[in-house]
């Protein structure tokens, strides 16, 4: 794919989207770490479920400390991997707590170094809560980078390493957002909606399909 139709691709989704937001309820930095680990092959929306009961009793590392694995498992229940993600999260909190004074830290590797916390994760934390340029590349991103050529690769990592490349400077910070976005509304994983897809004239998908 050329460098004209990126760009265009990121100005449609500006335009249709000038402040794409993630569909996860936090409302700081830790809340967001805390929902995002929890959110690993779960929905959003299964999440927020579950941090609108949790984050109104609990939303320090102390706090969630506090309710131990046990106590934190009752919040999450619902939540697909809920006994190994609540002992991360009780083991993240502790972490927080001894080595970065309850403070989420801003660096990849001290991230990285937190139960529950990988690449991915580490990478949406910092784009969406310190607006770092970072690419956490999803199974969305994956499947839209690939299907319409925009940044084609064989692994998350090759992909990651892509799209801070090739997507336009200007666009870079939001580009996360608007990707897991038309990979979950539009460009779907069994059929895409290529006939009411905004992008559909750029992309360089063989198989669309005229669904809407
Ligand atoms: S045209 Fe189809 S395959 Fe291409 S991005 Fe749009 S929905 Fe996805």
């Amino acid at each position: 794919m050329n460098a004209a139709k990126r760009l265009e691709i990121f100005r449609r989704f500006h335009e249709d989207n000038p402040e794409p937001k993630t569909e996860l309820a936090y409302s700081s930095p830790f809340e967001l770490l805390i929902a995002v680990i929890l959110s690993a092959q779960s929905t959003d929306v299964g999440v927020n479920k579950a941090t609108a009961k949790l984050f109104p009793v609990a939303n320090t590392p102390e706090a969630i400390h506090a309710l131990g694995v046990e106590g934190l498992s009752e919040y999450i229940k619902t939540i697909g991997l809920f006994n190994s993600k609540a002992k991360n999260v009780i083991e993240t909190c502790r972490l927080l707590i001894e080595r970065h004074g309850s403070v989420v830290p801003q660096t990849r590797e001290a991230l990285e170094a937190l139960p529950g916390v990988g690449r991915k994760t580490a990478n949406v934390v910092l784009n969406t809560a310190f607006r770092q340029l970072t690419m956490a590349v999803d199974t969305h991103i994956f499947r839209v980078s690939n299907r319409t050529g925009l940044a084609p690769g064989k692994n998350v990592v090759e992909v990651e390493k892509k799209l801070m490349k090739f997507v336009p400077k200007e666009y870079l910070l939001d580009s996360h957002h608007w990707l897991i976005l038309h990979g979950r509304y539009v460009c779907l994983a069994r059929k895409p909606r290529c006939g009411s897809c905004r992008i559909e004239d750029l992309c360089e998908y063989k198989d669309k399909t005229s669904d809407d």
